[in-house]
């Protein structure tokens, strides 16, 4: 991508997540072991993962699992195939969702995953293939009460089918060992729209406390895909005006409001292009962060809003973290300075564990809920989280990162200490 910025490398990822741990570790005066605890993976894999493509060569990609944290419970974690997954990215995107987990008080740690791949160059059977070897090799490190994959960026409720198939193969018929999969395989209703679902939950609660608009309010987002297709579509039958979105070539733009639902099918579902939809004007990702607007909404990649780009020129009164890491700390910095409000990723994106969450309990239990209720205990999990982190806000007056770390690392930490050696 010619306009990716220069802050969006892996090990910027990975300090992200480290930078910040140390900030909020001061706040709780934790101790030195801790800390080392706090930040390294329990464990980390890097396997070859060898696969026959569609011309009959063999290629051999380079895959990832690291384990985080599993002080709360069984390793929990997505499933990432993208060119610029490596261990760098993979850990602080693990490292994430522990505090993820802990902060909604899922009975989890975490994890994360990811293969080295351009998912969108695979046909269909190479991306089996893929996962099917990837899968094979990190299959020893899995299971239901070990380590709970899920899908991310290029995976899907397939790509989960595939990979619970092949762990099945080992130990039995397995569906807990994974989350995120067709309902019809043990897959939860109301999965695949639940982070977009939880991010709407924080937008709606956060724009009555503070007198944000919502229902006549404006919305960017970056990402087009499972999170940020399904967070318009769901904001769009609230009324919500959808004014920008964009995927990885670029995006659309309109004052008066896209046409969601039919971009939805044409984009999110029939996989093309956002900036090919009539009814906009074709904008960069770049020229994105320039739109004026209430909430502004990364849905795609971590580190996009940093110094060189995003922070000292988006025009919102809110940037919703519903992607991993998407503001580097620079931009925190800018952004606080100012006076953009930072809705951090572990909170506002946390509905897909959470229902994740639910999935693996339905699985274990044998015996499905509906959706309504899906819906209703994800409402009451991230609301209380908010509630939660919105009283550190107030009392201590630190930032709704710095408060969200607090919580949830200081649970963890609890955890670490009572389990003991
Ligand atoms: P996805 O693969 O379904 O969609 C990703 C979207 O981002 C696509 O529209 C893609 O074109 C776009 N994109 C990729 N590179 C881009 C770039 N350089 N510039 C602009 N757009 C780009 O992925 P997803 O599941 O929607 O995940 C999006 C983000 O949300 C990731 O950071 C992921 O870690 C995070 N997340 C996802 C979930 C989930 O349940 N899927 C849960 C929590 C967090």
């Amino acid at each position: 991508m010619s306009d990716a910025p220069v802050e969006r490398t892996s090990l910027g990822i990975r300090a992200i997540t480290k930078n910040q741990v140390e900030y909020a570790s001061d706040l709780l005066e934790l101790e030195d072991y801790m800390r080392r605890l706090l930040v390294m993976p329990d464990l980390s894999v890097k396997v070859e993962v060898p696969a026959r493509m569609d011309d009959g060569r063999m290629e051999v990609f380079q895959g990832y699992r690291v384990q985080h944290s599993s002080a709360r419970g069984p390793c929990k974690g997505g499933i990432r195939y993208h060119p610029e997954a490596d261990e760098h990215e993979v850990l602080g995107l693990a490292t994430t969702m522990t505090w993820k987990t802990a902060l909604l008080e899922i009975p989890f740690g975490g994890a994360k995953g990811g293969v080295q791949v351009d998912a969108r160059q695979l046909s269909t059977r190479e991306c089996e293939g893929i996962t099917r070897s990837f899968t094979s090799r990190i299959a020893i490190v899995l299971g239901p009460y070990r380590d709970i994959p899920a899908p991310d960026m290029g995976t899907n409720q397939q790509v989960m089918a595939w990979l619970m198939d092949e762990y099945s193969k080992r130990a039995g018929y397995s569906p807990a060992v994974v989350t995120g999969k067709p309902v019809s395989l043990g897959g939860s209703l109301g999965r695949e729209e639940a982070t977009g679902r939880g991010v709407m939950y924080v937008m709606q609660q956060y724009a009555e406390d503070f007198g944000i608009p919502y229902r006549d309010g404006r919305v960017v987002i970056q990402g087009f895909g499972n999170v940020g297709a399904n967070l318009a579509l769901l904001l769009h039958e609230q009324g919500v005006r959808i004014l920008a979105v964009s995927d990885v070539d670029g995006g659309l733009h309109n004052d008066k409001g896209l046409d969601i639902p039919k971009l939805f099918v044409h984009s999110y579902q029939q996989r093309k292009p956002v900036s090919e939809f009539p009814g906009g004007d074709a904008i960069t990702n770049l020229e994105l962060w320039n739109i004026s607007c209430d909430w502004l909404v990364p849905a795609a990649l971590g580190g996009v809003i940093g110094r060189e780009s995003g922070a000292p020129i988006v025009d919102c009164k809110v940037v919703v973290e519903a992607a991993n890491s998407p503001v580097t700390p620079i931009g925190d910095k800018i952004l606080e300075k100012r006076g953009i409000t930072v809705l951090p990723d572990f909170l506002v994106n946390a509905g897909g564990v959470v229902v994740s969450y639910f999935e693996w309990v339905q699985n274990l239990q044998q015996h499905p809920w509906s959706h309504e209720q899906v819906n209703e205990l994800l409402r009451k999990r991230m609301l209380k989280a908010y509630q939660e982190v919105l009283k550190i806000v107030r009392e201590r007056n630190e930032t709704w990162r710095t408060a969200a770390f607090m919580i949830a690392l200081a649970r963890v930490a609890e955890a670490e200490r009572l389990r003991g050696q």
